[in-house]
This record gives structure tokens, sequence and C-alpha cells, in this order.
């Protein structure tokens, strides 16, 4: 396939941070989606927690599915738009590596540990978690730590980022993947990623707004009845059950679902190509200097932004979330605090890193980074575990 004038070409990759010759028969961004497949932070996103506990139920998405999801909508969407649908892919499937166990709820527990710990701390971010297990955590090359990925995968990994910690990583990487961030705040201009890197971002939203409904569901803590009050949904409900007066139960939901997830697809693609066609970036440097392009329509978007509020009026805030939510947070703080106050609990590889510095690329650093390195790369079920042996009782009913 020939790609659009404005997505990323491999040839033309702004490189790796430790240059290597490239690989015979693929492409710098497929080398880093194999990358990213084989390492040990991919496998474990299989036991985290998108919305659900991973022992809640063996049906519910878990990270890795979700990421799997991610990457399919991501891909049909570049393959339209002539975009470069494997730099798509290893974005989508690295875009959720940095996630602590218990989802939402153990990053903001890990991050209230750093602050507490040292007031002066840049604290846990969960994007910039994803680029530092990619940088400096993964350990499976000789020469260097971390997976050594292309730039413009590394630029979609990091999709946020606080002003400090753009400075550290700009310090050691002057104008790479934080400089985006540290730009005037009130110009969109110079402040864009790729194509590819908007695209994962929406794809990400798109997948989790459609799967969390299914989960939604099948728990039981949401019910059809009550999604009717979303337009997006009500809407494909009407429309599924003209075609289909007799279709109940799990094989409408999917039907509705696979409609709304056709129709924002859809949208996508034709919302950008108007933005591609009016703005006419050059090449992956114009759009970068552009404002954002991959979006959707303005009443699709209308349509997300409700169906989103929805999701967290009645779903992510829902009772009996909060409850496994306060006991998850419960958990991390404990661990947090029995490996500050004995770090020999930890394995010796976690205590060898230690030295006093943290910065962002360094796998080394001082105690409660690699503290909070270790939790964040634990599985739920590892770290509930690990809870029962150093606290004595579980941590979840079971
Ligand atoms: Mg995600």
């Amino acid at each position: 396939m020939i790609l659009a004038r404005y997505a990323c070409d491999p040839a033309l990759s702004r490189g790796r941070r430790y240059p290597e010759a490239p690989a015979p028969t693929r492409s710098d961004f497929q080398r880093d989606r194999d990358r990213i497949v084989h390492s040990t932070a991919f496998r474990r996103l299989v036991y985290k927690t998108q919305v659900f506990l991973n022992h809640e139920g063996d049906l519910f998405r878990t990270r890795l599915t979700h990421s799997l999801e991610v990457a399919q909508l991501g891909r049909s969407i570049a393959r339209t738009l002539r975009l470069n649908e494997d730099l798509v892919e290893a974005i989508a499937l690295a875009h959720d590596l940095g996630h602590t166990p218990f989802g939402h709820a153990g990053q903001d527990a890990l991050n209230a540990c750093l602050k507490n710990y040292n007031p002066e701390s840049a604290g846990f971010e969960h994007n910039l978690q994803s680029l530092r297990v990619v940088d400096a955590l993964e350990e499976r090359y000789p020469a260097y730590n971390g997976l050594n990925l292309t730039f413009e995968t590394r630029e979609g990994i990091l999709k946020h980022c606080s002003k400090a910690n753009a400075r550290h990583l700009e310090a050691r990487e002057p104008g790479g993947v934080a400089r985006r961030f540290l730009d005037a705040p009130d110009s969109f201009h110079g402040r864009q990623p790729s194509l590819e890197a908007q695209l994962a971002n929406l794809a990400d939203e798109i997948a989790y707004n459609a799967h969390d409904i299914d989960d939604g569901v099948r728990s039981g803590l949401l019910s059809l009845e009550q999604m009717e009050d979303v337009a997006l949904f009500s809407q494909y409900r009407r429309e599924t059950l003209q075609e289909h007066p007799a279709l109940r139960g799990r094989r409408l939901l999917f039907e509705i679902i696979r409609r709304m997830l056709s129709a924002q697809v859809y949208d996508v693609m034709d919302a950008t190509r108007l933005a591609l066609q009016k703005a006419a970036p050059s090449d992956v440097q114009a759009v970068r200097q552009n404002l954002p392009l991959v979006c959707f329509s303005k009443e699709m978007a209308l349509q997300s932004a409700s169906l989103k509020r929805f999701l967290l009026q009645n779903l992510y805030r829902h009772r009996q979330v909060v409850q496994t939510t306060q006991a998850a947070q419960q958990v991390v703080r404990d661990l947090f605090e029995a490996y500050m106050t004995d770090p020999a609990q930890m394995p010796q590889t976690h205590i060898d890193r230690f030295d006093g510095i943290d910065t962002p690329h360094a796998a080394g650093a001082k105690p409660e980074r690699v503290v909070a390195d270790y939790i964040a790369g634990m599985t739920d079920r590892f770290a509930a575990k690990e809870h029962e042996r150093l606290k004595g009782r579980a941590a979840f009913p079971v």
C-alpha cells in the first residue's frame, strides 16, 4: 500500500536512541511492534484490570484484550486513511504498558504514595510509566536497557505528560518526545504527535466506551433500559429492533455495540479525511505543527462525550466498583509502605537499582521510584498475593 504523504514512513524515522542496523525483512515500526509483543510488560497486561478486577470474572476485558481491540480499530482506520498501520499497532499495543494493577484506582494510590513520601516527587503518571517501561525497565538486550524503540512509537506512547516530567525528559533527550509538552500553552502549534499517534489515542477511547458497556451489562451493574439515556446507544437499539424485532439479551447488546462501533469508525474516517483536506499537511512535520487532525465529527464528539459521562456516573462510580476500588487502593498503599520500610521484601534485582537518581530514562532510581516501578509492574493477582504475604490477610473477599 502507498502511504499518504502525511503518514509516518519508517524509512524517514527519527530513529532509535541506540542506532541499530535495519532488519532484513521488517520495517522499523514492525520491529517495534514485535519487540513490544515479546516484552514482559506486555504479557502482564493479561492479568491487569481494565475496569473490573481480574478475579471478578473470566470474560471481562483485561488490559491485554483492551489493547488488542485498540490495535484492531486503529489498524482498520489507518488502512483506509493510508496511514502507517504498523506504527498505529505498535502504539496501541504499548499504550497501557505502564498501568498499575487495579486500573486507575491503583495509579491514583501510587501517585499519592509517592507525593506523600516526598512532596517534591514527580509522582506517578501512567503514560510516562509506559514510556519508562519501553525506555528503561525492560531488560532484554545485551547492550542497553529498554526496548530501544523508534522516536515515532515513543512519541505515541507519551500521550500526556506534566510539565515537570517533560522538563526531566527534555534534559535527558533535548528536542525529544517531551518537547511538545513544553511549548506555549496558548498555542497548539508544535504540540501534536503524528497522525498514527492521534489515531491510536482516539481508537483507545472508542474501544473502552464500547467494551465498558458490554462488561457493565455483563456484570449486572448496567441495564439495557438504563442505557436508553445514551443517545448513541438508544439510536442503534431502535434501529436493531426495527430490523430484528425478536432479538433479546446478549445478541441484542452485541448488535447494538457493533453498530455503535461501526458508526464511530466511519465517522472518524470521514471527519479526519475532511480535516486533512482542509489542513493539507505536506508531511509529518506539518502534522505536528497543526491542530489535532484525527477527530470525530462535531455531532459524534458530543455523543461520545455524553456516553463517557454516562459511564463515569453509572459504572466507574457505581457503589460496587468504588468498594473494590477502595480495597485495591489500600493494597497499593500497604505494599508501598511495606517495601519502603523493609526493601529486602523486594527481589534483589530491584534493590540493586537503588542509586539515588530519579530520572525518567534511567533504570536506576531513588528507593521510592524503584518501589513504585516494582508495584506498577505487578499484575492484580500478584499484588493481592504479595499483600496477603506481607499483611497476613486477604485484601479482597473472594
Ligand atoms: Mg487504554
